[in-house]
């Protein structure tokens, strides 16, 4: 059993690691600013990074990580062994935070839904397996995790000549993304559930081209389409042009056994016309900012329906987005975390795709065409397959760089390539 050579002082206490079982390797937990937290060394030992390089911010680096929320600690059992594992954090009793509670149902307008500006004071490391990657940068929630973005819930920290990732970081976004066929209790998918976002009165985002809600539904009719005919049901919340309320649509997943459910949005910014690219949510996990929140709520430390499958959720939006930035070329603005009310209440795998900005010139021609929808909807149809099998049969899912070198290959011509 190998230790961290590192020896915490002051602050840092390097609390009891319990072990799932006997030949468990080892997670020296570090207490930081009433956070608990991992090394960045402690991981790649972990997972079979090379040792990270030495980082020293000394003269260059103030307080980026320091100045991050502080949200009540959380603490629980850390299980972690060699194989398998399951890394289980749960927050304390709820602690009064002074933000005050406001429900957000859908993503706000994007001038407000812009996670912190990226500090200048930034430290980027990069650990690569030649099987994963994983990037992260002191004083940043973002990420990279095998080639494509993911907000994590609390920026990457630095204290006594260590890069510290939160533990919640570790065990919801980094664990299950590294390790997808480890998420435990995934239940095999035989019903697609299509969540066109918006609908009658509310038309969603404005383009010069149309609603947000036709893109909408347009695209989901297309999966629906592409879904049956691999043989899976599939279910609209609509298939017209009408009014649905929020709290009904993962209702509808919610009674069908065996079901994803997968809502379709597309996005829009009032004050930045440049604002472009994909995104991709699921329920952030319990006592985890929304990655769109510069401050935690009280609400973030509620449990709710969605968090029953919050990693299965996860590894959807995974497998979605990989296929999505592998097939489409646009801007990965990254997998976030929200309390959205179709993914808080839907107690089975749910994701919502934000796919692409009418707002901005560019884009909202793309998405003014049927072929470009067509393709979305594929690249969507491809991700929830990938979903599948894992769910099924523990496959990984691939990633960004395997649709690359698959779409490389049929532009050369050996294989037979895609429309
Ligand atoms: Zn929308």
């Amino acid at each position: 059993m190998k230790t961290s050579p590192w020896v915490p002082a002051f602050c840092c206490t390097i609390l009891a690691v319990l072990a799932m079982h006997a030949t468990a390797a080892e997670w020296n937990l570090v207490r930081f600013e009433s956070r608990e937290y991992v090394t960045l060394d402690n991981i790649a030992q972990f997972y079979g990074f090379p040792k990270p390089p030495p980082v020293d911010l000394t003269g260059h680096f103030t307080a980026a990580a320091n100045a991050a929320p502080a949200l009540a600690p959380t603490v629980a059992s850390l299980n972690v062994a060699a194989k398998p594992a399951t890394i289980q954090v749960a927050p304390v009793a709820p602690v009064s935070i002074a933000a005050s509670e406001k429900s957000s149902d859908e993503p706000a307008p994007i001038s407000s839904k812009e996670p912190p500006p990226a500090t200048p004071l930034s430290k980027t490391i990069t650990l690569d397996s030649g099987k994963s990657q994983l990037e992260v940068t002191v004083g940043l929630r973002e990420a990279s995790i095998n080639g494509v973005k993911h907000w994590l819930a609390f920026p990457v920290a630095f204290h006594d000549g260590q890069v510290l990732v939160s533990r919640l970081d570790l065990s919801k976004i980094i664990e299950p993304n590294l390790r997808p066929e480890l998420i435990p209790g995934m239940t095999p998918v035989t019903t697609v559930v299509l969540d066109p976002g918006h609908g009658g009165h509310d038309n969603g985002a404005v383009s010069k081209y149309g609603y947000e809600k036709n893109f909408a539904l347009d695209v989901a009719l297309r999966a629906r389409k592409l879904l049956e005919a691999e043989g899976y049901k599939v279910v609209m919340t609509r298939a017209t042009d009408v009014f649905i309320p929020l709290e009904q649509r993962p209702a509808v997943a919610n009674h069908i056994p065996n079901s994803i459910f997968v809502s379709i949005h597309f996005n829009s910014s009032s004050t930045n016309l440049d604002a472009r690219g994909f995104e991709i949510f699921s329920i952030a996990p319990r006592g985890a900012p929304s990655t769109n929140d510069v401050m935690p709520r009280e609400r973030d430390l509620r449990e709710e329906p969605g968090n029953a499958v919050d990693l299965p959720s996860g590894a959807l939006a995974g497998s979605v987005f990989h296929a999505l930035l592998g097939q489409v070329p646009m801007v990965d603005r990254g997998v976030k975390h929200a309390r959205f009310a179709v993914l808080r209440l839907c107690t089975q795998p749910a994701i919502l795709v934000e796919c692409g900005f009418v707002s901005n010139n560019a884009e909202s021609t793309l998405i003014s065409s049927a072929a470009w929808r067509e393709h979305v909807a594929n690249a969507i149809v491809d991700g929830v397959g990938g979903y599948k099998e894992l769910a099924e049969t523990k496959a990984r899912p691939k990633v960004i760089a395997d649709y690359r070198r698959a779409a490389t290959s049929d532009g050369n011509g050996l294989q037979t390539g895609k429309p």
